[in-house]
């Protein structure tokens, strides 16, 4: 009888129970408020001025973490329809269209998760911030009209090399002219203390976050692209907060000592490769075992390296945050980009780049106009791209993309 293969064995790491807790308070905090109306709640952008927010007193929900959510359980194709047939189109951001078709729906999968939890909290004002694409302003303004609620933001030049003092400046005085309208609606004056504190919460988030990620620069790497889907959670929901920096003064440790006794993330370790663009959410699990079995690390990725905002300064919070939610890769030009991802390359040490083309965001997909390519011709490593979607899995083809994604660590293997 033939032996039957046994599948390779992931390695749990033992913070994650630390971090369930802190998801689960984070969404019970905002289900409490929507119950008894206080605090108020400010429903905002992954990448806009949470840390504004937090200091004038609003807890904050994220909707994209909530799109992540609907593409992490494959109830995203559900909702999508019924965006759709309100004008939104199949061929934008499939978040957006799912997290709207949910709310049309009246259903939430956080319901399942979190047994008291039966709709997400309505918001006081939105706030967004169009650094990563024009669709969270859409969003936003459709909940906006939807439920009437202020809808307030910040526009962001896009495609930047440098970011230089007058970009900085520009974008300061917006999220400075948001202030009085939230003093309104929050009914307090903003507390400059009270926001200095909350920007260097966020900047020792970030900077542990940073050293999280980092950790995979070891050969082997005891931590993937997989483990960072699931373990940036507490940097994208709670950072400005005193429990993301505790969560992460857990992690690290824990991903030092494996590195101390080398254990690795993928077990006999042999490539290791870079992702660029968005996950497919709802085919987390089949790609890390797939990467598993053919002893290929996804060391690092700039979806991750997102919540990393180095420039965030308590000493100079409204141009520091004005800094940091400038110098995010989504927002720059290709060339700063490729500078990018060349820093990576050395600090890596990653021998070949999977480019995500996820249909619904044109924003986070990077291999459109020639960057592999040139790439290729610079670093001198080869890369693959596969087709798909963040959270509609009707435009990946899971058969395709293995094929593709074998038949690419075979030619680095050829290379070895
Ligand atoms: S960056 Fe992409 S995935 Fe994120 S909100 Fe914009 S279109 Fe959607």
């Amino acid at each position: 009888m033939a032996e039957e293969k046994k599948a390779p064995a992931f390695k749990k790491i033992m913070a994650a129970d630390m971090m369930k807790k802190v998801m689960a308070n984070h969404f019970y905090d905002l289900n409490n408020a929507a119950k008894t109306g206080s605090p108020k709640v400010a429903w905002c952008t992954s990448v806009g001025p949470a840390e504004l927010l937090r200091a004038m007193g609003f807890l904050v929900y994220f909707p994209e973490n909530h799109g992540a959510v609907l593409g992490a359980t494959r109830t995203a194709m559900d909702y999508i329809p019924l965006a759709n047939a309100v004008g939104y189109s199949p061929e934008i951001c499939s978040y957006l269209t799912s997290d709207i078709g949910a709310f049309l729906k009246g259903e939430t999968p956080l319901s399942k998760q979190y047994k008291e939890i039966t709709s997400l909290p309505k918001p006081n004002v939105l706030v967004y911030n169009t650094n990563q694409c024009r669709d969270v302003k859409d969003w936003m303004q459709w909940y906006g009209r939807r439920l009437n609620v202020p809808c307030i933001g910040i526009e962001t030049f896009r495609n930047i090399g440098d970011v230089n003092e007058d970009a900085v400046k520009a974008i300061s005085a917006q999220i400075k002219a948001l202030v009085p309208t939230l003093e309104k609606i929050s009914g307090r004056k903003l507390d400059i203390d009270k926001l200095r504190e909350v920007v260097g919460l966020s900047r020792r988030c970030t900077d542990l976050w940073k050293q999280v990620l980092e950790t995979s620069s070891a050969i082997p790497s005891p931590f993937t692209f997989f483990d960072g889907t699931i373990h940036m959670g507490p940097a994208v929901v709670a950072r400005g907060t005193q429990e993301a920096v505790d969560y992460y003064e857990h992690l690290l440790p824990e991903l030092k000592k494996r590195i101390a006794d080398k254990v690795a993330a993928v077990e006999g370790e042999r490539h290791r490769i870079y992702w660029d663009g968005m996950p497919v959410w709802g085919k987390l699990r089949e790609l890390s075992t797939l990467f598993l079995e053919q002893k290929t690390c996804v060391v690092a990725s700039t979806y991750c390296n997102s919540w990393v905002f180095t420039a965030l300064d308590a000493k100079d919070p409204f141009d520091s945050m004005a800094r940091a939610y400038t110098e995010l890769f989504i927002v720059r030009s290709d060339d700063a980009k490729e500078k990018y991802i060349e820093r990576m390359r050395d600090l890596f040490k990653f021998d070949g780049i999977l480019f995500h083309d996820s249909k619904t965001c044109p924003n986070n997909s990077n291999n459109r106009y020639g960057m592999p390519q040139r790439l290729a011709e610079k670093l001198g490593i080869p890369s693959v791209v596969i087709h798909g979607d963040l959270n509609d899995l009707r435009c990946y083809s899971e058969e395709q993309s293995v094929t593709q994604i074998e038949a690419f660590i075979e030619q680095l293997e050829g290379k070895k």
